[in-house]
């Protein structure tokens, strides 16, 4: 990560914390690695990102409806998913820092590098000679044809490895490609091994009797065994969805970068039910109506590219992630998977029981096909977070620091506040918002000079402030403060449900995607 990069992240940390949104998980006892708790403004915010997914989901499609399924689930799942045999990932440690990374990612950040050499070569040629025709040069300069060459056998090594479960060709790799730990800038590595990512727990209070059993690593699990339950009580036709809300869990290896790669997190996973043959059809549909989804919060269209997966996990045969511009870089938002009838399958030859559908307009009887929708609630939080948050000069030469959070998901709409503490402006300012609150999320304040209380707003992205003054008691008018412009417009007390309402609503968002 680029210095500036880093120190954007250590800002929004900061903030985040400062202001309410994110705290460590028992701070108190030093907290505890790569948990984190919600605070006050952050569980709104969190809240209203899960109900601008769920109103998507299953209200503007009335083939999917949602469930909320239990954490805990019968073992024999994670056997049928394949968690318990290949939920994985390679591991190393570096003896003099102490310190692990999963041994798949000091691989291709190593491949990185020598393409970042390859990049290197082409830019300066690019500025020595004139007409500079790049597909030529990249396939005659020797140096550029040497690291290609590097990088092409380093990924197909890197490939076998990973397929074929082989942890020592994967430390051989690591070995060869002379790859240097950070940290210790030394090559003291240990064996690769592999690291179930699962946690596991016992359940039954009698130590002989209690059974092993996992926190579920994914919400999938819970929507794929009750597929039938649903189909059948909701009389549901393929093609159909059934959408879930719910944590998940991972022991994660590496668990750096904040609420971005977490070991207990919440996903929202969107199974879509469809007639085999029909799943690329599907894929295709899914992956355009997410990105319209993400698209419509106006962080940035250009902040969200596919990233295609080459790799494909043994479940799929198609794959992608949608990726954000998160301030570490590029990084998976969201994955589309098409998952083939791998889970089904699966779930009925290790229950012995038919997860098969009837279709009435074929006359006949299959397992269906899936494509699967599945983002990170706390990583969308991130981007939410990361792309909402500036710092600004202002034309009298202060500072300010706004969250620029889309006003539908903003932690409070408005903030009411009387100019002073006397005259009864309090109590006219009380009035307003017992008139708001049954509307809209509001919050009241009275201590400070209202420049100090505008500049709190704008830090947890409040995108409207009421303030009350002298006049208000004459006429009844007041003055609406709006977050990103700044610009203070005197309005009627009448008229603020309905501006307010027109900008903050998140039916406004859900109607441009
Ligand atoms: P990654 O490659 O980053 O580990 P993944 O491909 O394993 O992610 P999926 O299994 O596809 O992730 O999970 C779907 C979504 O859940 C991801 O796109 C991401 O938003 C979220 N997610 C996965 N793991 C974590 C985690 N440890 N912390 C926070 N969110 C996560």
């Amino acid at each position: 990560m680029a210095a500036t990069e880093d120190n954007l992240l250590k800002s929004i940390i900061s903030h985040a914390k400062e202001y309410g949104f994110v705290f460590p998980s028992s701070e108190i006892y030093d907290g505890l690695s790569a948990v984190y708790d919600y605070g006050q403004n952050g569980a709104e915010l969190k809240n209203n990102i899960k109900e601008y997914w769920w109103k998507f989901m299953t209200m503007l499609h009335d083939n999917i409806v949602g469930i909320d399924s239990a954490i805990f689930m019968h073992p024999t799942i994670w056997k049928a998913s394949g968690h318990v045999d290949a939920f994985n990932d390679p591991m190393v440690d570096n003896k003099d820092s102490k310190k692990r990374y999963r041994a798949d990612v000091l691989v291709e950040d190593a491949i990185s590098k020598m393409q970042e050499k390859i990049d290197k070569e082409v830019e300066k040629a690019a500025k020595r000679f004139e007409n500079f025709d790049k597909a030529m040069f990249v396939s005659t300069n020797a140096r550029v044809l040497e690291y290609q060459k590097k990088i092409d056998e380093a990924n197909a090594r890197l490939k076998d490895a990973i397929s074929n479960g082989n942890m020592e060709a994967l430390k051989q790799l690591i070995v060869d490609l002379e790859i240097t730990d950070p940290f210790s800038g030394t090559r003291n590595w240990t064996d690769v091994r592999q690291f179930n990512l699962m946690f596991s727990t016992e359940m039954g209070s009698v130590a002989d009797d209690a059974s092993k059993i996992y926190l579920r690593p994914e919400t999938a699990q819970g929507i794929f065994v009750n597929f039938l339950n649903v189909q059948k009580t909701g009389r549901m036709k393929i093609p159909f969805g059934i959408a879930q809300i719910g944590k998940a869990f991972r022991n994660e290896i590496v668990a750096r970068q904040f609420i971005f790669r977490m070991r207990e997190f919440e996903q929202m996973e969107m199974q879509f039910f469809v007639k085999p043959g029909d799943e690329m059809r599907w894929y295709e549909f899914w992956k355009e109506k997410r990105l319209n989804w993400h698209q419509a919060l106006g962080l940035g269209n250009n902040n969200y590219r596919f990233h295609t997966h080459l790799n494909l996990a043994h479940y799929a045969n198609a794959a992608c992630d949608i990726q954000f511009n998160f301030p570490m870089g590029f990084k998976e938002l969201e994955g589309i998977h098409s998952r083939t009838d791998f889970d089904l399958k699966s779930h009925e030859k290790y229950s012995c029981k038919k997860l098969q559908y009837f279709d009435a307009e074929d006359n006949q009887n299959y397992i269906p096909y899936v494509v699967e929708t599945s983002v990170g609630l706390d990583r969308m939080f991130l981007s939410v977070l990361s792309a909402a948050y500036q710092e600004e000069k202002l034309e009298d030469g202060t500072d300010r620091v706004v969250l620029r959070i889309p006003a539908a998901l903003a932690p409070n709409k408005v903030a009411v506040l009387p100019l002073m503490k006397k005259d009864g402006l309090p109590e006219k300012a009380m009035e307003i918002f017992n008139h708001l609150k049954f509307d809209f999320r509001c919050f009241y304040e009275e201590k400070d000079a209202i420049g100090k209380r505008y500049r709190r707003q704008d830090a947890i992205g409040t995108p409207y402030c009421v303030t009350v003054d002298h006049q208000t008691l004459q006429d009844n008018t007041v003055t609406l403060r709006n977050r990103d412009t700044m610009k203070q417009d005197r309005i009627h007390t009448e008229q603020l449900k309905q501006i307010i309402q027109e900008s903050v609503s998140l039916s406004s968002l859900l109607k441009k995607i």
